[in-house]
């Protein structure tokens, strides 16, 4: 999204443990949404279920309301096909093949969780589903990468060669990001990069590691709507995210339905 924090905020272990809380509601509800996921659901049906659990918990999106073109109209973004990011849901109605990235954000005692899945509506082709794999093995490798002393080249090294290894391609414009009290707090982070580059990893800070995969090119348009961004050439696309701590133990994912 548009406008950053570009601080980058340590955080102790205790914002962590309130940090994992609002990943693990923010997983419960992207959870039901989900489960609603088949033909003929409406993507404003799937933003009406996430906020339905978000009161039954007295918590909101920092989705809702995100400055940019205007305010962001939803609690969660839903993308289809070739739309990769910032979708608004609506009235559209998913279609047995479509795969729909769905991104959701909660906010819990002044803390953000972020993540995204993309999900097949019904069945949907064998070259659909390999890209849905390798986005999120993408994802899996980012956060490997998430330990200190790493730098964010080394992360968007890994991240680019395992994705253009299969033949497929990383958006060059849009990128994870540092997460806390704010949605978007620095450093933003590449999903390209050279090893050895870039600044390091630190042990306490908390990042929302986010592959976004295209088959066509890297190239991408915004739609009519100031806020959707597909695709350039039309080709499917998709997204994986997870909130992320950097500790002394190694990768902590935040936004698990568990808690880990
Ligand atoms: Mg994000």
């Amino acid at each position: 999204m548009i406008s950053w924090e570009r601080s980058i905020n340590i955080k102790s272990h205790q914002e962590l443990e309130i940090m994992r809380e609002a990943g693990r509601i923010n997983a419960e509800a992207l959870n039901a949404v989900v489960a609603l996921v088949r033909p003929g659901v409406t993507t404003g049906e799937l933003n009406e279920a996430f906020e339905a659990v978000q009161r039954q918990y007295g918590v909101v999106s920092p989705f809702k309301n995100y400055p940019g073109p205007y305010p962001f109209p939803a609690s969660i973004c839903t993308s289809v096909n070739e739309e990769l990011v910032h979708g608004i849901p609506g009235a559209r109605k998913l279609v047995e093949g479509d795969i729909v990235s769905i991104d959701v954000g909660t906010i819990y005692e002044g803390f953000v969780g972020d993540m995204s899945v993309t999900v097949g509506v019904g069945a949907v082709s064998p070259s659909t589903e390999r890209l849905i794999k390798v986005t999120k093995h993408a994802l899996e490798i980012a956060i490997s990468k998430m330990v200190p002393g790493n730098t964010l080249g080394d992360v968007g090294y890994a991240v680019q060669t395992y994705v253009e290894d299969q033949g497929f391609h990383i958006t060059r414009t849009y990128t994870g990001h540092g997460v806390g009290r704010k949605m978007h707090e620095g450093p933003q982070v590449p999903n390209y990069g050279k090893p050895g580059r870039g600044m390091r990893l630190r042990e306490g800070m908390t990042i929302a590691l986010e592959p976004m995969v295209l088959v066509g090119t890297p190239d991408t348009i915004v739609k009519g709507d100031q806020w959707t961004v597909a695709s350039a050439d039309g080709s499917l696309t998709a997204h994986f995210e997870h909130t992320v701590a950097i500790t002394a133990d190694g990768p902590k994912i935040l936004t698990l339905l568990n808690g880990n």
